[in-house]
């Protein structure tokens, strides 16, 4: 094992409720237990990488400076819950890219900047875009817990798939015993 093993986070339905194109603090909110999961997962070694597709930015919804303000006080708050993230990576585009999630770049590009072991990290996501991402990446465990059937595709058993609506805490036994899997 090379690197140090990572929590790849989705946003938007992860972090905080997914409401469609977030930019404002005042429609941001956090989900029940992600913080206990990201001290979880820090209190394992594991570094916290938040990896979201932004599309609201190229279609001028909103703007990167309004996107940056939104991560900043986000940060800040992971900050203060005792879970700071050690890297945010957001893409803009809207047209499928090297980056845009189902597209690896951005877990690829945090891997680089952080020096990560993907195959010992952990995706979590709701979507299968997510799970796509992770896989063609590299990551050898993926969760998902989605909102929706319609996102609920078998990926295989690196795969887990969690009922709809199960609270977030539940994957902490997971970052567990992946840790034991390749300590
Ligand atoms: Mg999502």
């Amino acid at each position: 094992m090379t690197g140090r093993r990572a929590l790849f986070l989705d946003r938007d339905g992860v972090v905080n409720e997914d409401l469609g194109y977030v930019h404002r603090i005042e429609d941001f909110h956090f989900r029940p237990g992600i913080f206990e999961l990201c001290r979880a997962a820090r209190g394992l070694g594991m570094a916290l990488v938040v990896v979201t597709n932004q599309s609201g930015i190229c279609r001028g919804m909103y703007s990167e400076e309004d996107f940056a303000a939104l991560t900043e006080w986000m940060r800040a708050r992971f900050v203060a819950e005792g879970a700071p993230l050690d890297r945010v990576e957001h893409c803009p585009d809207v047209a499928p890219s090297r980056r845009r999630k189902p597209g690896p770049g951005m877990i690829l590009d945090a891997a680089a900047a952080l020096g990560l072991d993907l195959a010992a990290s952990v995706m979590l996501g709701d979507r299968r875009t997510d799970m796509a991402a992770a896989e063609a990446a590299g990551v050898g465990i993926r969760l998902l817990f989605p909102h929706d059937a319609a996102e609920v595709v078998d990926h295989g058993p690196r795969t887990i798939i969690f009922p709809i609506g199960a609270p977030l805490t539940e994957a902490i036994s997971f970052l567990a015993s992946a840790a034991d899997k390749v300590s």
